[in-house]
């Protein structure tokens, strides 16, 4: 008998999975084509795949809105999500690039990572940004869209941008609650992706765990669970990791001024890619 369990478990976890499975409903808010509206439902898509290979299977259904930009310079120029009831991503498109350019661009790792969690308010702008910005470029490498190599040259762009953007006299925890005033966007995105970076180091070589591992729990167990807060969330997280690194790290990374240390964690990061649980 003890053999049959493990066997009628996962073909009940299979279906359990399945039924949880994310179903994305599409809403059209201008006129696109039918050939449009299949590339762009296909490109969300992939990314919402991209995720899963990190995350396992995404258990909520979501909602997009697609919007026509004209002459924008670049073929995702606005996004942003909604998770007030129902987990809405809008994304604002130029159907003037082709679906190779779409493809390259971050956006829609993004947001569809920013789905995952419940909304956190203006303090928590940092932990939102940071974790979607430090999951968008191994979606893409989950997605065959960028090689590990290529990621790495990505983040190491976007670190060095981040320090050389003021202001230097704010935490990366202060800049979030004064961003609208001070427009230092792509600092407090990258400071806040440092710290998952370094989370994602410290429970690899203390914990046998990766980051993704334990996003993945949380997904399972606790949005909608009342958490409203980074206090709450790096509760939660410490919880489910049975550790105490998201609360050390917070202290040690993005409380201090003026921006957290990278080279260390991204090396470490260069010759660990995340294990994909799907390819
Ligand atoms: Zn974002």
């Amino acid at each position: 008998m003890r053999s049959v369990i493990p066997l009628l478990l996962s073909i009940t976890l299979a279906g359990f999975s399945a039924s949880l499975a994310a179903r994305p409903f599409w809403h059209w808010q201008d006129n696109f084509s039918t050939h449009d509206k299949a590339e762009l439902k296909s490109w969300v898509l992939r990314a919402s795949d991209g995720l899963a290979a990190l995350l396992g299977p995404l258990p909520f259904d979501y909602h997009v809105f697609f919007h026509l930009s004209r002459n924008a310079g670049e073929p995702v120029p606005w996004a942003n999500t909604m998770k007030r009831g129902t987990r809405d991503v809008h994304f604002h498109v130029d159907m003037n690039y082709s679906m190779s350019e779409f493809e390259q661009d971050w956006t829609a790792p993004h947001e569809i990572t920013h789905l995952v969690f419940p909304y956190l308010g203006d303090s928590g702008r940092w932990f939102a940004e940071g974790i979607a910005s430090y999951f968008q470029y191994q979606v893409m490498y989950a997605n065959n869209i960028i090689s590990w190599e290529e990621a790495i040259r990505r983040y190491d762009e976007r670190f060095r941008k981040a320090r050389a953007q003021g202001p230097t006299n704010l935490s990366i925890v202060e800049l979030s609650e004064v961003v609208s005033k001070t427009g230092s966007y792509v600092r407090m995105y990258w400071g806040g992706a440092a710290y998952f970076m370094d989370i994602d180091q410290q429970l690899h070589e203390k914990h046998d765990l990766r980051l993704h591992d334990v996003i993945s729990l949380f997904m399972q167990c606790c949005y909608g669970n009342g958490i409203s807060s980074v206090k709450q969330i790096t509760a939660k997280l410490n919880k489910l990791s049975n550790s105490t690194v998201f609360t050390d790290s917070l202290q040690s990374t993005v409380s201090k001024k003026p921006f957290p240390e990278t080279q260390v964690s991204l090396s470490w990061l260069a010759k660990n890619p995340p294990e994909l649980k799907q390819e």
